[in-house]
């Protein structure tokens, strides 16, 4: 009698799947990349909650946020266990963030420990603006989300409203423009689709609609 064959588990290490999600501010793509990563039951990295961090780092240390030096040793030197979201989500972060991620010095300082995430033996989910392009160029999947800046502006109202923090639509929406071109326009590791990413337009699609469409194109590539 053949000796009975061990059960195939759920994933081996030949089923790695990196999933790599791109795109702007508000566009959805968080919301997508944590219920994919449930979903396929990977571990799953916001990486602007890093940029956050620098921001925040510097910010509570009195720091004028272009001081390169000072902002790549505090891109260096910070304790991710010590991540406290609460103080990372304002509207100030995300746009303090965007300068810090705009210097070289802090990308680069970053850079390490997102390959060490996404090198997990299961693989991982990353969400950012450069995780197809640069972090990892060999994810399995890579989803470039994008919305317009008006559906952004309302989807980033509410959730500021939700948390108390006031502000006009019109003022985020100014916000989104400024960090899209900021985003978009630095020279190192700018936002933008890698050559390889599927786009995924979420703007007339409800969160479900979202998950579906993204989940339909994992399974997709990951078939191919
Ligand atoms: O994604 P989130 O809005 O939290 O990112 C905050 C800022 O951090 C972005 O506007 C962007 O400038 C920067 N960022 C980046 N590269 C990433 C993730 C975030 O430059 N991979």
């Amino acid at each position: 009698m053949p000796a009975a064959q061990p059960t195939a588990s759920p994933r081996q290490r030949t089923d790695r799947l990196v999933i790599a999600v791109d795109g702007p501010a508000a566009s959805g793509k968080g919301t997508l990349a944590r219920r994919l990563a449930a979903h396929y039951g990977l571990p799953y990295l916001d990486t602007g909650l890093l940029y956050r961090m620098v921001a925040r780092t510097m910010l509570d240390a009195g720091e004028p946020l272009d001081d390169a030096e000072a902002a790549a040793a505090s891109a260096a030197g910070f304790d991710d266990t010590a991540i406290d979201e609460s103080r990372l989500r304002g509207r100030e972060i995300g746009e303090a963030a965007s300068v810090v991620a705009a210097i070289p010095a802090v990308r680069r300082a970053l850079i390490d420990r997102q390959r060490r995430f996404a090198a997990a033996s299961a693989g991982a989910v990353l969400d950012g603006r450069d995780i197809g392009t640069v972090i990892c160029p060999d994810a399995t999947v890579k989803l470039f989300v994008t919305a317009t800046p008006e559906v952004r502006a309302a989807r980033r109202h509410k959730e500021l409203a939700g948390r108390g923090e006031a502000a006009t639509l019109d003022g985020i929406l100014a916000d989104i423009r400024r960090r899209d071109a900021r985003d978009s326009g630095r020279g190192d590791a700018p936002l933008k689709a890698a050559e390889d990413a599927v786009q995924l337009d979420t703007s007339a699609l409800g969160v479900e609609e979202a998950f579906q469409a993204a989940l339909a194109i994992v399974e997709t590539r990951r078939r191919g």
